[in-house]
């Protein structure tokens, strides 16, 4: 057989090599990526290869050297960004994707989950009755659709079609600063510009003001913009706020105005009990967006927008005629799955090609339906609360946010006059060196905090309670050998000794567990 050939070859004998490796990676024994990265670079091969290795060796590169320096996301103490490890059967409704739907195009089973799976999100978070979705791949991408559609109807109110011909002036958005930035990039992709997104005050908890907003939109009334769209979250990325949806629909609805709720982290925390309040309001929302590849543990590359109705997702969106593309839509009376296009979801967005994204979600609501995904949830809530409480009763943590979901924001403190941003930057640096418990950082009025947010299907309560001792043991031991001299405040008086800085006495150190 040619080389060539060869690469058509059966799967499964791969794949069981390949599930092997794949475990041996979750097991997390090897070394960081950057510990040793030339040997690996080296293997992975720099130049264009002209003759091809074999699908073996190829294999065995992906084992031995690809994966064992791949990410640390989805380790169970990675609680850094809102991103996740896939869960398994994710992973494995992916591949049967990869092989059996290339495209979202005909009256198959996969493309029938496709529009399964987003009716079952809209009713699995509240959306209301008629709610229509469409995947795309993630929050950055759901963002900018949902926000297409509302530069659609903002202008087609005034009699413009700016998929056909353009924006006519100014279009203002409306949201806090603690809006995700692909807002702002949505703004600039969509023609409307950066300077299009308007900052709206935030209470002490870092939500919107709807008083501010008010104020804002009524000042803006009189001038020659097009309002075009308010922006709340479900759920901030660095603190996890959320915003008062039902004050900012009602005031968006007196002004005519769009209102899109971006929810890419947090609208699965609708599901807990103790937070669903918070979101009452949704149902006036326009569009709101989802990231199934955060809390419900797909592999990356799916998000998910919903819209009141589709139909203006198509004004915007729409692609010229194709000759190409003379199959109906519609599957009823098809007798063979190419007979029809299916559900036309490139005229919804802006991609053309895409992966099957219905049949992982599908996937990963089968296996633990409604009620394990709401177990997750609450026990990543629980796990925030439980740091909080944790590092509001210990002496030298000092919590700078109550969560509100899964995220909570604290950070080891002292009496002392110290720079508590150097000396927090510092714990976070070789927690990562350590690689047992991986947060980010986040600024919290002002603050560099330790911001853990807890969403991987892997992490649970001994990765919170190993964090929080793990800070306390480092910036005690960082003040012990580097004295006070090292993380001295600007400005404040040099202590007589360093070693003065002895820190408070271990006995009184688990107070907070
Ligand atoms: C993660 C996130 C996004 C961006 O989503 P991607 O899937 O990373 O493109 C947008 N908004 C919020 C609130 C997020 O947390």
């Amino acid at each position: 057989m040619s080389t060539e050939r060869a690469a058509c070859g059966p799967l499964s004998p791969h794949l069981a090599t390949l599930g092997a490796h794949l475990d041996r990676y979750l097991r997390f024994e090897h070394p960081d990526a950057m510990h040793e990265p030339e040997r690996w670079r080296h293997v992975l091969g720099g130049d264009l290869p002209s003759e091809g290795i074999g699908i073996d060796a190829v294999l065995e590169q992906i084992g031995h050297w690809l994966l064992p320096n791949g990410s640390q996301i989805p380790h169970p103490g990675c609680t850094s960004f809102i991103t996740t490890g896939a869960t398994t059967v994710g992973v494995l409704a992916t591949l049967a994707g990869a092989v059996a739907s290339p495209q979202r195009l005909g009256a198959t089973a996969f493309n029938h989950l496709e529009e399964l799976s987003l009716q079952w999100l809209a009713r699995l978070f509240g959306l209301p009755e008629g709610f229509q979705g469409l995947y795309s791949s993630g929050g950055s991408t759901a963002n900018l659709v949902a926000l297409g559609g509302a530069r659609q109807a903002a202008l087609e109110r005034r009699g413009i079609d700016p998929a056909q011909g353009g924006l006519p002036g100014r279009c203002r958005l409306y949201a806090t600063a603690a809006s995700h930035h692909t807002i702002q990039r949505a703004a600039a992709v969509l023609g409307m510009g950066r300077a299009a997104v308007v900052r709206i005050a935030q209470d002490a908890e870092g939500r919107m003001r709807p008083d501010a907003l008010r104020a804002r939109l009524c000042a803006d009334a009189g001038d020659d913009v097009v309002p075009v769209a308010v922006v709340a979250n479900a759920g901030t990325t660095a603190t996890g706020a959320i915003d008062p949806l039902r004050a900012i629909g009602e005031i968006a609805r007196e002004h005519g105005l769009w209102f899109h709720v971006d929810g890419a982290y947090g609208l699965p925390g609708i599901l807990d009990a103790r937070v669903r309040p918070l979101y009452d309001g949704l149902a006036l929302a326009d569009s709101v967006i989802v990231d199934p590849h955060k809390w419900l543990g797909a592999p990356v590359g799916i998000g998910a927008t919903f819209v009141r109705d589709r139909r203006v997702l198509h004004r915007a969106f729409t692609q010229e005629h194709a000759d190409y593309l003379e199959g109906a839509c519609s599957v009823e009376g098809v007798q063979h799955s190419m007979e029809s296009l299916g559900t036309p979801y490139a005229e919804f967005g802006v991609e053309l090609s895409a992966p099957a994204r219905g049949a992982v979600v599908w996937a990963l609501l089968r296996e633990i339906g409604t009620e394990g995904l709401r177990e997750r949830v609450c026990r990543h809530n629980t796990m925030a609360r439980h740091v909080a409480a944790r590092a509001a009763a210990h002496p030298r943590l000092q919590l700078l946010r109550a969560p509100t979901l899964s995220i909570c924001c604290f950070r080891y403190t002292s009496d002392l006059p110290l720079d508590l941003d150097a000396l927090n930057q510092r714990i976070h640096r070789e927690l990562l060196r350590r690689g047992r418990h991986m947060p980010s950082t986040a600024r919290v009025d002002g603050a560099l905090a330790i911001r853990p947010c807890f969403i991987g299907a892997r992490t649970g309560a001994a990765e919170a309670d190993g964090l929080v001792d793990e800070v306390v043991e480092i910036g005690d031991r960082l003040l012990a050998e580097h004295g006070l001299r090292a993380f001295q405040r600007p400005g404040a008086p040099v202590a007589a000794s360093p070693r003065t800085a002895a820190i408070a006495a271990p006995s009184t150190q688990r107070a907070g567990a």
